[in-house]
C-alpha cells in the first residue's frame, strides 16, 4: 500500500454492530486523527472538557510515576520532565496532546504515539528516558512492516507495481521473527502494509494476538477485504485500528 500522496482516513477499530469508528483527516496532511464520528451507541468519542481535563492529569501522573521510578526524588528528575515535554514541542509541535480520542479502553493523542493506557505507552515513555539518557542510542519508535505483495488493486500511482502480485515470500514464521527483532530495536507501535495487507488477515490476527499486549498494531490498507468480519476478526484479536488511503472516488457514488 503506497501511503505517499493519499487522503486518509483513520479508523479506530472499535465494535461489531458497527464495525469501526472513523476518525477522518480531511485537511491532506495524514499524520494525525483531526475529527472522530460521535455515536451514540458506544464510548467512542473525542475526549473533551472536564474528562479531557482529567485524562491530561493522568497521563501526566503516569509519566511522573514512571521519572521518580528512574530517578527517584531528585533534581534530575525534574530535569528529566522538562526535557521530555521541550522535546515533546519540538516533535509534535505545541498544539501535542490538545486533541485526545477514545476508542475501545486506549486514548490517543497522535497517530505515531501508542494508546493510554497501554503497556506500548508505558515502554515508549521509557524509550523517551533513554534517549534523553544516552542520546546516542538508536531506538525505533515505530516500524512500517509490508507483510505481503499480494494487492488486488491497480492504482496509477503504485510505487510498487514492479514488485506487485509477486510470489509471496514471507511465511508467518518469518514474519513473527521479523516483528520480535523489531521488538528488540525498541518499536511500541506496528504498521502493517503491503500490498494489501487485509489479504493476509489471518497473519494478521495472529500476530496480533500474540504482541498486541506490548505493541499498537495498526493496518495501512485500500480498504480491499476489509469486510465487517474481517474487522471483528481484527479487532477481538487486538489490533488498535486501521489506516484507510482513499486513492480514488467515483463522482456520485461517494
Ligand atoms: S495497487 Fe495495491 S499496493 Fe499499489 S497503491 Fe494500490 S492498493 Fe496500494
Amino acid at each position: 500500500m503506497s501511503v505517499n500522496e493519499q487522503q486518509e482516513a483513520t479508523m479506530v477499530i472499535e465494535t461489531n454492530e458497527r464495525p469501526y469508528a472513523v476518525s477522518e483527516d480531511t485537511s491532506g496532511s495524514s499524520s494525525n486523527a483531526q475529527f472522530h464520528r460521535e455515536d451514540s451507541q458506544s464510548n467512542r468519542h473525542q475526549v473533551q472538557g472536564w474528562n479531557l481535563f482529567l485524562l491530561k492529569r493522568k497521563f501526566r501522573l503516569q509519566l511522573v510515576k514512571l521519572v521518580l521510578q528512574r530517578y527517584g526524588f531528585s533534581r534530575q528528575a525534574v530535569a528529566v520532565l522538562r526535557n521530555l515535554k521541550r522535546k515533546n514541542i519540538q516533535i509534535h509541535g505545541p498544539t501535542a496532546f490538545r486533541k485526545w480520542v477514545h476508542a475501545s479502553g486506549k486514548n490517543y493523542f497522535y497517530l505515531y504515539a501508542a494508546g493510554f493506557p497501554s503497556m506500548a505507552l508505558q515502554r515508549m515513555l521509557q524509550q523517551e528516558m533513554d534517549r534523553l539518557d544516552q542520546p546516542e542510542t538508536l531506538q525505533l519508535r515505530f516500524a512500517f512492516l509490508a507483510i505481503t505483495k499480494k494487492c488486488a488493486l491497480r492504482c496509477e500511482h503504485c510505487f510498487k507495481w514492479d514488485n506487485i502480485n509477486q510470489k509471496e515470500v514471507l511465511s508467518y514464521p518469518d514474519l513473527r521473527n521479523i516483528v520480535l527483532k523489531l521488538i528488540d530495536t525498541g518499536i511500541t507501535q506496528l504498521h502493517l502494509s503491503g500490498g494489501e495487507p487485509l489479504l493476509r488477515v489471518k497473519e494478521i490476527v495472529q500476530l496480533a494476538k500474540e504482541f498486541s499486549a506490548i505493541l499498537d498494531i495498526w493496518v495501512l490498507t485500500s480498504g480491499f477485504n476489509g469486510t465487517a468480519e474481517n474487522i471483528s476478526l481484527l479487532k477481538d484479536a487486538g489490533v488498535c485500528g486501521m489506516v484507510v488511503s482513499l486513492d480514488h472516488y467515483l463522482p456520485g457514488r461517494t
